[in-house]
């Protein structure tokens, strides 16, 4: 077995810390890619590359005509961070595996090959409902796919089957029993196959947190077609996970290609709880008329919470295996289509849900382990628009969960879900980056000074924090010191608030030198230091009772050495909170620039009648990011709608004039301009990493050399959209204003022309513009270009 592994740190434009990089307007490869690609594998058994499939001339042709796909079809200008690379495998029949997180375009990966080549594409899903949800999505989009499972009729079954023979489908998802009948697997091995997708493929490995046997089936795959390749996608795989699905579906040349799981758009805030539904409802005023979910640990707080909520006017609905099978899909159904925008549910909600523009994640109290929290806040924001993830939590929550994984538990797994709670805990009251601390939970490091995007980051003043951090650092520490480390929390906040428990007294603890050290504090106050020194590793708590140790970072700061940050514990009102909190963070402020809000919300009124009578989830109809950018640029001709982001050739069909419509009266109405040039021209994404990248730099001195991206692309082994990235990043460092060097001057002219007339911020309108003559890769020289010249002048 051998894989080349491409990370998400080859990847360069778009870094796992960019604010927004992800938006399709800053792309990591550009679309066009029409030169693009060294084949990605060539590593091969029997001494032959399979990617040799495709040579040079073979991956431009390819990158072109998945290019082109993206655009006609989903309207996409650009391909997301390591993309291209995943659809390339495809192209080249390399088999690969695709981690990417949620909302990094997996689909994209399999359906933009799939509708490029002859044959037919077979899609592995482990739900029903994400089948129908992908299957309407694509048709939406133009592309004729189906679905097989058991909630079709046995005449749609049939029609299904008949299109299957006659080719007459691209794309055809599948559950693996039923791919796996001798029935299925022969009709297949009567029509010629263009590739298999396997969805969600952390579920064929037993090491995985979902395990489906009968997943494991499908290891005959490789045996009965040898001649078609194998491509898995998941969003959570350890090393031996990824192993296991190599073997598993007997992969000998695989592309590994491993995306950064951080989600940079998702802004991460923790407090801690207060008493009643206040914080919730703050949020949920914040968030008006958007989407969210709120989660909650047990059914009986979803109940209650839900009922509060509803009585208080908003209009929200249960979601909870307690639930008869109807009323949950009747629920789920709702929400999809906004009828209701807030769903409160246990965890046995979202999996299989892929609506795209969920605005907003509350976990009402701690979940039970960071893997669960990234899922369960990953559901927010997956179309890459700013999302916010509220966690409010307590020590209590800490209890709640050792009790109930102690009392479902037989012993087996016990200390991993023990030592889950803690990390989750450490997490809440830590001090670190949010972004940067989940990643390094998944063993990721990032390069951030400052996110923009969670709480520690966002709290930039210092009013939260107490006067001298140090000073009471130490006196707790030294407190656990004296007893000699054989205490609890409580315990310890008992002596240095003075209290004359019998215990204390019995043990002769009130002798000690630190014995009501802080009695002017509440003792409620004391433990939540204890556990923010917990949380930032001052402290820990060890064995059974949770007896308090003392850690080498608390040791250095007895001795003054290390200073970790601890806040009041009365915190300003969220309200406060909220000043400097979701609403100020870059990816938010970036994402709403020059959207005239009334109208948005017009049309995401327009976008709800059409899902419900057409229905079809809303995010189905458009994304919040196309109608975004329509509130934005109020096109007033289709053909201005066609250069709006996510809109392609099918919708402009369907949709285009509904959504013209109620433009051109908004703007009727109240004068506001249409066909807006867009204001905020040259604007890059924000990044939020201190400089180029690595891997960019790697480059630097070729380009110093003069030679071209195709040259260095060549001396690098890259591909040559991964080595445009490293340009743009190297005419931003060098502040490089002349584009010549790499454009020639005709080509400059007609680009800035065509600014002239469609504005600097997206590079589809200039493209198309163009007659989508003048790829990407020169379009972005020129605007980086730009963009130091204009920065010159300012
Ligand atoms: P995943 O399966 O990895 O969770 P999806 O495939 O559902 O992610 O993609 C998330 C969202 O991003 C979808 O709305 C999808 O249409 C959108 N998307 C995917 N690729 C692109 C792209 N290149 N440009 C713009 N939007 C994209
Ligand atoms: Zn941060």
């Amino acid at each position: 077995m051998s894989s080349k592994i491409i990370s998400a740190k080859d990847q360069i434009v778009a870094p796992p810390s960019t604010g927004l990089a992800r938006s399709s307007d800053s792309p990591s490869s550009s679309a066009s890619a029409a030169d693009s690609a060294t084949p990605l594998a060539t590593n091969g058994t029997n001494g032959r590359s399979k990617a040799a499939n495709l040579d040079g001339t073979g991956t431009s042709v390819a990158a072109a005509l998945l290019a082109s796909a993206l655009q006609k079809f989903w309207g996409y200008s650009s391909f997301r961070p390591l993309q291209l690379e995943a659809m390339q495998s495809v192209m080249s029949d390399c088999d690969s595996l695709v981690l990417f997180p949620t909302g990094g375009g997996k689909s994209l990966c399999f359906q933009a090959p799939a509708v490029c080549r002859d044959g037919l594409a077979v899609v592995v899903s482990p739900l029903i409902s994400l089948m129908k949800d992908q299957v309407d999505a694509l048709n939406a989009c133009g592309i004729r796919a189906a679905y097989l499972n058991s909630s079709i009729s046995p005449s749609h079954e049939r029609e299904v089957l008949a299109d299957i023979r006659n080719g007459s489908l691209k794309i055809v998802y599948l559950a693996p029993e039923r791919l796996l009948t001798d029935r299925t697997l022969e009709l297949l091995s009567t029509v010629k196959l263009s590739l298999f997708a396997i969805d969600e493929a952390h579920c064929v490995s037993e090491w995985g947190h979902d395990f489906r046997p009968e997943y494991r089936g499908l290891s005959v795959l490789k045996r009965r077609f040898p001649e078609v390749s194998i491509h898995a996608y998941t969003a959570t795989a350890t090393e031996t996970v990824r192993a296991d699905i190599i073997r598993q579906l007997g992969f000998t040349n695989a592309n590994v290609l491993v995306g950064s799981m951080d989600r940079p758009n998702l802004n991460y805030q923790m407090r801690r709880r207060q008493p009643g539904m206040g914080q919730i409802l703050e949020v949920l005023n914040e968030r008006k008329s958007e989407s969210g979910i709120i989660y909650c640990i047990s059914r009986k707080d979803v109940e209650s919470t839900s009922a509060a909520l509803n009585a208080l006017g908003f209009f929200c609905l249960p979601y909870h295996a307690g639930l008869s099978a109807e009323t949950r899909k009747q629920n789920q159904d709702s929400f999809l289509k906004e009828q209701c925008k807030i769903m409160v549910a246990t965890v046995a909600f979202g999996m299989g849900i892929d609506k795209s523009n969920v605005r907003f994640v509350i976990h009402a109290a701690m979940p039970k382990s960071l893997e669960a929290y990234q899922q369960e806040s990953g559901r927010a924001g997956r179309d890459g628009l700013d999302a916010d993830c509220w966690l409010f939590h307590t020590a209590g929550d800490i209890v709640s969960w050792k009790r109930l994984v102690t009392e479902s538990s037989s012993g087996v797994g016990l200390d991993a879900a023990l030592a889950a709670i803690s990390a989750v805990a450490n997490f809440c009251n830590g001090q670190r980056c949010r972004h940067v601390a989940l990643a390094a939970h998944f063993g990721e490091s990032l390069a951030v000074s400052n996110c923009g995007a969670c709480d520690i980051c966002l709290s930039s003043n210092q009013a939260d924090l107490v006067e001298d951090s140090v000073v009471l650092g130490q006196k707790i520490v030294s407190c656990v010191h004296r007893v000699e480390q054989r205490f609890g929390a409580e315990y310890v906040a008992q002596i240095l608030t003075a209290s004359s428990d019998q215990r204390i007294l019995e043990n002769g603890h009130d002798k000690l030198s630190t014995y009501g050290l802080l009695k002017s504090e509440h003792k409620k106050s004391v433990r939540h230091w204890i556990e923010e020194l917990v949380g930032q590793n001052f402290l820990e708590k060890s064995g059974e009772f949770n007896v308090l140790k003392i850690t080498y970072l608390g040791k250095q700061l007895l001795r003054g050495g290390a200073k970790p940050r601890l806040t009041k514990n009365t915190p300003s009102p969220i309200t406060d909170q909220f000043r400097s909190g979701p609403s100020s963070s870059k990816a938010n402020v970036i994402s709403w620039e020059g959207v005239d809000r009334p109208l948005f919300e017009m049309l995401v009124k327009r976008r709800a009648e059409i899902a419900q009578q057409q229905n079809l989830p809303t995010h189905v109809v458009f994304s919040d990011h196309t109608l975004r950018d329509m509130a934005r640029r109020r096109p007033s001709t289709l053909d201005a709608m066609y250069l709006i982001s996510g809109v392609g050739k099918q919708k402009l069909e369907d949709f285009g004039n509904l959504f013209l419509s109620i433009i051109s009266q908004q703007c009727k109405a109240t004068g506001l301009a249409g066909d807006v040039k867009p204001i905020a021209a040259f604007a890059r994404p924000v990044t939020t990493s201190a400089g180029p990248s690595k891997s960019a730099l790697g480059a630097f001195p070729l380009f110093d050399q003069g030679l071209s991206i195709s040259e260095v692309a060549a001396k690098l082994a890259r591909a040559e959209s991964t080595t445009g990235g490293y340009l743009s990043e190297y005419i931003r460092y060098h502040r490089i204003t002349d584009a010549t060097r790499w454009v020639d001057l005709d080509t400059i002219a007609k680009v800035k022309m065509a600014i002239d007339a469609v504005g600097a911020e997206a590079m589809k309108p200039i493209h198309v513009f163009l007659e989508e003559e003048i790829g990407y890769d020169k379009i972005k020289i020129v605007l980086e270009c730009l963009a130091n010249q204009s920065g010159e002048e300012s």
